[in-house]
């Protein structure tokens, strides 16, 4: 799931300025489920821009704005709504913003930060555990990712300083290698953790990056 926040309400504030009246979308999916773009956030958006003299011309929450056909059939579907707003204010992650700066011509602002791809720990408390780095090594480490664990990054550890677990970066936090050590030993794969990782080919993660299945 795609980890998001809100923009503080002065930077949006600041985004307003010659906007007197917005379309507002939010998503049904990872922003609902983060809190920062669902039903409730964009109702409560509502209240702050009418508070704030602006105009509402309606809202709607799509399923998945990041979904490019699904986005565009919803804004057909709120035509004259849309078409009455100087503005399309969307609480969904970049990609939710980028499908509907591209199936529209009216001006975006997007409400949220998006930060990181994250397990869902409990409701409301999300974990990066995959930096979606393109080249997975999960298979050699037992399942857990130094890349994205490791400040470091390190891809054979631990540094010399681990100390009983914990990060030498952080007391609070548990060595990523600690870690993959444990994980490895409850799955009676110790040998493995004496293999050598080989470094990155970090050519392999490009921006923009594509998938086509076809
Ligand atoms: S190695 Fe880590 S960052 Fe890369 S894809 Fe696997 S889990 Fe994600
Ligand atoms: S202590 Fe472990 S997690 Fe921390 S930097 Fe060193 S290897 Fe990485």
């Amino acid at each position: 799931m795609i980890i998001s926040k809100q923009k503080p309400r002065e930077e949006l504030f600041e985004q307003l300025d010659g906007v007197n009246s917005l379309f507002l979308i939010g998503c049904s999916a990872c922003a609902t489920e983060c809190k920062s773009g669902g039903e409730e956030e964009v109702f409560e958006m509502e209240e702050w821009l009418t508070s704030l003299g602006k105009a509402v011309t309606g809202s709607i929450v799509i399923d998945s704005p990041c979904n490019i056909n699904r986005t565009a059939r919803d804004l057909r579907s709120q035509r004259q709504q849309v078409e009455e707003a100087d503005a399309i204010m969307v609480l969904a992650c970049g990609a939710g913003v980028h499908s509907v700066a591209i199936k529209s011509n009216k001006r975006v602002i997007g409400a949220l930060d998006s930060l990181f791809l994250g397990n869902t720990r409990r409701i409301g408390k999300f974990e990066e555990k995959c930096s979606l780095c393109g080249t997975c090594i999960l298979n050699e480490t037992g399942g857990i990712c130094p890349a994205t664990l490791c400040p470091k990054g390190l891809l054979n550890g631990p540094c010399g300083g681990m100390e009983e677990g914990k990060c030498e970066t952080d007391r609070d936090l548990d060595c990523a290698w600690h870690l993959i050590y444990e994980a490895l030993k409850q799955q009676g794969r110790k040998n493995v953790f004496t293999r050598i990782v080989p470094p990155k080919d970090w050519r392999k993660k490009k921006h923009p990056d594509s998938l086509d299945t076809d």
